[in-house]
C-alpha cells in the first residue's frame, strides 16, 4: 500500500507539495478550510454578476521564473497576458492644473530608462545586470539564503544593491521624482519599514523581473487558473482536495503512522504545529518567537468603465501603484510599521480588465486594490482607496457600480494562514528572510516525525511561486526514501 501524505491548506504552496508527492507515489489527500479551493489564488464575482475579481494575488512576476513552476509548466498550461507596461506609478503635476506626470515601468528596459530623464543610466545600472541574470537572481532569493550560492556574482551584485538602496543612500542613486517613486512603489510590496535592505531586495527582485521573459505577467481569467489546473494534475495523479475541512489540532488529526512512511505537511501558518501532541518546548518556543507583519485590507470595484487616469500611460499598465512620491511612500508605509495610518496611504491597484475582456462584462472593468495597515485593524479602506485613486484620476468616483472590502480584522477568519492580516505569512525582514520560521538549513522539517511546514511562512517566503510546497515535499521524500527526488524525476 503507498504511504500517506496529508497537505492542510489548498494554497499554491500546498497544492504544489501535493502534486509533487502525487506524483511521487503518494496517496495524496488536501484538507481546506475554506468552501473553495486555492488559498490566495482563487477569483470569485465578489461583487456583481460577471465581474471576476482576485481574492488574493493578482499579478504574478515570479511565478513563471520559478523552478517549480517551470518544471510543471505552469506557463504551457494555462494562457498568460504579458503586459506591454509591468507597472506604473502616477504623480500630481508639479504646479495646479499642470500636465499629469507618471513613471511607467515598460516591458522594454531602455524604453523605461529613456522616460526617466536624468535618471535613465542610474535605472539601468540597477536593473540590467539582474535581468540579464535572473537566473542567478532566481537561485539565490528562491532558496533558503542559508547555503552557497550557485551564481556567486550576481548574489554579491544584488545583495551590495539591495543594501544601498535599502538605505539612505538611495536618494543618491534615483533623483529624478519619476524613478524614485518606481522604486519606492515596488519596495512598498514587502510591507515593512522604507528605506531597508529587505524591502530593497524584495524590489531588486520584482524589478529584475520587469524587463524580461514575460514580465510582470497574469493569467487569463485570474489567478483562480493556477490553483484549477494544480488540482487537475493533482488528481490526475490520484489525489483529492477536501474543502470545508480546517484542522484545528494536530492530535486529533488521523494522517496515518510516521513510522510507516506517511507525512503530513502544513501549508498553514506555522501556530498550527503548536497543536502537535510532541512539540519539543525548545521548538515550540522558536515559533512563538516568529513575528507576523502588519496586514492588509482590500476593496475590489466593478466599475462601469475604465479608470479614467489622468496620465494617458497610466492606462495600459495592469499594476498601478498610488502614493505620490518617494516621501510620500515611505511616510504611509513606515507609519503603518509603527502601527499608524498617513491620510494618504500607499495603495496597490490592479486593473486586469484593461488586457483581459474576460473580467468583466462587455464596457466594464474590475479594479484590485488594498493599502497596508496596522495588524488586525478594523479599518474599511474603501473611503481612503477611493480618494487615491480620484487623486490619480478624477471621475473614478463616478464609475463604481459596487464595491466590496474586507478590513484586515476579517482576513484571517477568511484564509488561517493570514495572521492579524499579514498576506505575506510573516513579517518581511532581513532577519524574517533567513529565520523563516526557525534558524535551521531544513525549516521546512519540523522535530516531529513526518511533519513538515510548506507555506510562505517558509523559505523562499511569499509570492505564488510553489517554491515552499516543493522544498517541503522535497524534504519529506529525502527524509522517507535517503535520495532526494529532483524536479526532472517528477516533470522529466
Ligand atoms: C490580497 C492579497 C494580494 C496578493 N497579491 C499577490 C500578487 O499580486 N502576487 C503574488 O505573487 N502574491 C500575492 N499575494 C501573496 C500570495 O497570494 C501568497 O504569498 C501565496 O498565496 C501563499 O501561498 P500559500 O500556499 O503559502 O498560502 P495561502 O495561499 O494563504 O493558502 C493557505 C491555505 O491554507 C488554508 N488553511 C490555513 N489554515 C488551515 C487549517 N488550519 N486547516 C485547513 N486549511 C487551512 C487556507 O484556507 C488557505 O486556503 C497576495 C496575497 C493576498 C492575500
Amino acid at each position: 500500500m503507498a504511504e500517506r501524505a496529508t497537505i492542510v491548506g489548498s494554497g499554491p504552496n500546498g497544492l504544489a507539495a501535493a502534486v509533487a508527492l502525487a506524483r511521487a507515489g503518494y496517496e495524496v489527500r488536501v484538507l481546506e478550510a475554506s468552501a473553495t479551493i486555492g488559498g490566495g489564488v482563487r477569483t470569485a464575482e465578489l461583487t456583481l454578476p460577471g465581474f471576476r475579481h482576485d481574492i488574493g494575488s493578482a499579478v504574478h512576476p515570479a511565478a513563471l521564473s520559478s523552478p517549480f513552476f517551470r518544471a510543471f509548466r505552469l506557463r504551457e498550461r494555462i494562457e498568460w497576458i504579458v503586459p506591454e507596461a509591468g507597472f506604473a506609478q502616477p504623480l500630481d503635476p508639479l504646479t495646479p492644473g499642470g500636465a499629469a506626470r507618471a513613471g511607467v515601468a515598460w516591458h522594454d528596459l531602455d524604453r523605461t530608462a529613456e522616460g526617466l530623464g536624468r535618471d535613465a543610466a542610474a535605472w539601468r545600472a540597477v536593473v540590467r545586470p539582474l535581468a540579464r541574470h535572473l537566473d542567478g537572481v532566481v537561485d539565490f532569493t528562491g532558496h533558503q539564503l542559508l547555503r552557497v550560492p550557485r551564481h556567486p556574482v550576481t548574489t554579491v551584485r544584488f545583495g551590495l544593491r539591495a543594501l544601498e538602496l535599502g538605505s539612505a543612500l538611495s536618494r543618491r542613486t534615483f533623483r529624478t521624482d519619476e524613478a524614485a517613486a518606481l522604486f519606492a512603489g515596488v519596495a512598498a510590496h514587502a510591507n515593512s519599514s522604507l528605506p531597508s535592505p529587505g524591502a530593497a531586495a524584495s524590489a531588486l527582485f520584482l524589478l529584475a523581473h520587469a524587463h524580461v521573459g514575460d514580465g510582470w505577467a497574469y493569467p487569463r481569467g485570474g489567478a483562480q487558473a493556477i490553483a484549477d489546473v494544480l488540482v487537475a494534475d493533482l488528481r490526475a495523479h490520484g489525489g483529492i482536495v477536501e474543502p470545508d475541512s480546517p484542522v484545528t489540532d494536530l492530535a486529533s488529526l488521523d494522517w496515518g503512522d510516521p513510522l510507516a512512511g506517511d507525512v503530513l505537511l502544513l501549508d498553514t501558518s506555522p501556530r498550527l504545529v503548536l497543536t502537535h501532541p510532541d512539540i519539543p518546548a525548545s521548538y515550540a518556543r522558536d515559533i512563538r518567537r516568529y513575528r507576523y507583519g502588519p496586514a492588509a485590507a482590500k476593496v475590489d470595484f466593478a466599475l462601469d468603465g475604465p479608470v479614467p487616469w489622468a496620465h494617458p500611460d497610466v492606462a495600459v499598465a495592469p499594476t498601478v501603484h498610488l502614493g505620490g512620491t518617494r516621501d510620500e511612500v515611505e511616510a504611509s508605509e513606515n507609519a503603518v510599521a509603527r502601527g499608524r495610518m498617513t491620510e494618504r496611504p500607499f495603495v496597490l491597484t490592479v486593473q486586469p480588465s484593461v488586457l483581459d475582456p474576460t473580467r468583466a462584462p462587455a464596457g466594464r472593468q474590475v479594479l484590485w486594490a488594498y493599502i497596508h495597515v496596522p495588524s488586525g485593524s478594523t479599518l474599511d479602506p474603501t473611503e481612503l482607496v477611493t480618494q487615491q485613486v480620484e487623486r490619480f484620476a478624477p471621475g473614478f468616483r463616478d464609475r463604481i457600480l459596487s464595491s466590496t472590502s474586507m478590513p484586515a480584522s476579517r482576513r484571517e477568519a477568511s484564509n488561517r494562514s493570514d495572521v492579524g492580516g499579514d498576506i505575506l505569512g510573516g513579517a518581511f525582514s532581513f532577519v524574517q528572510a533567513v529565520r523563516r520560521p526557525v534558524f535551521s538549513r531544513t525549516p521546512w522539517r519540523t522535530p516531529m516525525r513526518g511533519v513538515y511546514l510548506a507555506s510562505a511562512s517558509t523559505p523562499p517566503g511569499p509570492g505564488v511561486t510553489g517554491m515552499p510546497g516543493w522544498f517541503a515535499a522535497h524534504q519529506a521524500l529525502v527524509d522517507s526514501a535517503g535520495v532526494g527526488v529532483t524536479l526532472d524525476d517528477l516533470f522529466g
